[in-house]
């Protein structure tokens, strides 16, 4: 905990570690721990835990303008030691939805619990999904991330939470191959009239580095997910060959930051509405 107090303290820090890890796999070298990464303490970290009431309606964060997200490919599933990434085809980007350029696809990613606890990384009014999608984005005219990440607002994610469903579509999880069958990005999401209400606040990135470059996204309507789909990533392996689980790390705090909504979270206002209404009718607003 010594070398980045250092009174010159250098990014470069990053590169003196071999690996980092969640805290879930226990036999994990403290060396590598995530504190040595001098960004993932700063102040404007993620995942968050958001607040509903305290959103504040930004009419700027308009409907997505989503283009060649329902080409077909065929993804790359990489295991790398800290979680199941699929790279993309730079060829699906956004637009719209309050973002000041477009950006494009590079990869998506899951974030997931175990057997017995969920494992989103973003919370809602302090409830955690079983598990978390991220289509991480940068703008259009980088070539890499790494140079993305130089950029405030050089990556874009969008956060899909997944709720268990028995109904659902079999698209996450192969059967331990590498190559996902073909699948496009707007078979990941809910239907696109359905992504008009999200949250959106600015942070970093949730894994080391924890790079502070990230403009995020969550949609309100969850992707439903079925319980033996997400049994198969509790059987995935972390590089240590211990059980690829608890892949999130925990919310950070939001240290002053407003996190805004879209003009269309109809879906989550009337449903509190619903059952204020219904509270009402049954009496049950008496009991507190
Ligand atoms: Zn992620």
């Amino acid at each position: 905990f010594v070398a980045w107090r250092s009174p010159h303290p250098t990014p470069f820090i990053l590169f003196t570690c071999a690996d980092w890890c969640y805290q879930s796999q226990f036999s994990c070298d403290h060396q590598c721990n995530s504190k040595y990464f001098i960004d993932c303490d700063g102040r404007y970290q993620s995942p968050i835990n958001v607040v509903t009431r305290k959103t504040l309606l930004d009419e700027r964060l308009t409907p997505f303008k989503f283009t060649n997200y329902q080409q077909i490919f065929r993804g790359f599933i990489k295991n790398n030691g800290h979680s199941v990434q699929v790279g993309v085809p730079h060829l699906s980007t956004i637009s719209g939805g309050g973002l000041s350029t477009t950006y494009k696809a590079v990869q998506f990613h899951l974030h997931w619990g175990n057997s017995k606890g969920p494992g989103s990384e973003h919370t809602i009014d302090g409830e955690q999904y079983p598990m978390e999608l991220h289509i991480v984005h940068m703008k259009h005219h980088y070539t890499d991330l790494s140079t993305a990440l130089a950029d405030q607002e050089g990556v874009a994610v969008l956060v899909a939470s997944s709720t268990v469903n028995k109904y659902s579509l079999n698209v996450f999880v192969s059967d331990g191959n590498t190559s996902l069958p073909p699948v496009s990005l707007a078979q990941l999401l809910p239907p696109e009239q359905n992504l008009t209400s999200f949250y959106r606040y600015k942070g970093s990135l949730t894994t080391p580095g924890c790079t502070e470059a990230v403009v995020w996204t969550l949609f309100e309507n969850t992707i439903p997910l079925s319980s033996d789909q997400l049994r198969a990533f509790f059987d995935l392996k972390f590089h240590d060959g211990k059980p690829m689980v608890d892949t999130f790390r925990p919310v950070q705090p939001l240290n002053g930051r407003q996190v805004f909504r879209s003009g269309a979270t109809v879906a989550l206002t009337s449903t509190a509405l619903l059952v204020a209404a219904l509270a009402s009718a049954l009496g049950l607003s008496q009991l507190n």
